[in-house]
């Protein structure tokens, strides 16, 4: 199998798309819009075949449109969520194998940012969209604390090396709340050290992995003594501390 590039394509205000391409395609994932896309494809000399979308937003789907009628590009998004998706072509499922030219990618249904949020698993490389961020995790607009316990799990289930490229660029303020939870965690603090220094560098701190998210992530921590002792909740199950921890960061 060629091997898969990914090119992290800064848009709007502090919204990631991705380049994903090897000898047999090449996709861009949640293009909120076309312009940096098409700029990035031209410097790089390539020709967009698809646009896979994680779920309907328009900061990752405002971008489909218009390149769609460019390229002539397959947009493809979650088949649950099909009416939602601007342009959508192929609908896709947990359930339902999908490959991209030779490729195989697994589908996962990742609901509670939105009912139909799906992530897609290349070899080694997940994108997750608006529900697991580096350090955190998406608001909960349609969904519930245990919907989206159970979607940060399922993702935890990925092998530790898997490199998790998320929608936004929001690492420094998750960090610093992650902090106010945890502040004895060491990998949590070498982390927002080198986190900082990205950030006054200018650079993205994606990609994160699913091994550092688990070391790292409040929204996937909730057996931490530390962050359970922080909120007084010893006793509690473990949707009811994420609960707690979501219920803090909407007001943080
Ligand atoms: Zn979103
Ligand atoms: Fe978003």
């Amino acid at each position: 199998m060629a091997d898969l590039t990914i090119e992290t394509v800064a848009c709007l205000q502090d919204n990631y798309a991705y380049l994903v391409h090897d000898a047999g395609f090449c996709a861009v994932v949640d293009p909120s819009e076309p312009e940096p896309v098409a700029a990035a494809l031209a410097a790089r000399g390539l020709k967009l075949t698809h646009i896979l979308n994680t779920h309907h937003h328009w900061d990752h789907t405002g971008g489909n449109k218009a390149l769609k009628s460019s390229f002539g590009a397959v947009v493809v998004g979650p088949e649950k969520d099909r009416d939602r998706i601007p342009g959508i072509d192929v609908g896709v499922e947990e359930t339902r194998e999908w490959r991209i030219g030779t490729r195989a990618v697994r589908i996962l249904e990742v609901p509670a940012h939105t009912k139909g949020a799906i992530a897609f698993v290349f070899d080694g490389a997940v994108f997750t969209g608006d529900t697991l961020f580096a350090m955190g995790c998406g608001r909960l607009f349609e969904g519930s604390p245990a919907m989206m316990h159970a979607s940060l799990t399922k993702l935890m289930a990925l092998p530790d090396r898997t490199a998790v490229y998320c929608g936004h660029e929001y690492t420094l303020n998750n960090g610093r709340f992650a902090l106010t939870l945890e502040p004895g965690n060491n990998d949590l603090r070498s982390r927002m050290k080198e986190v900082e220094a990205a950030r006054a560098a200018g650079c993205p701190t994606v990609p994160s992995s699913i091994g550092l998210e688990k070391r790292t992530n409040p929204f996937v921590r909730t057996g931490s003594a530390e962050i359970r002792a922080t909120l007084k909740m010893d006793k509690a199950d473990a949707v009811e501390v994420f609960a707690e921890i979501r219920h803090r960061k909407d007001s943080f």
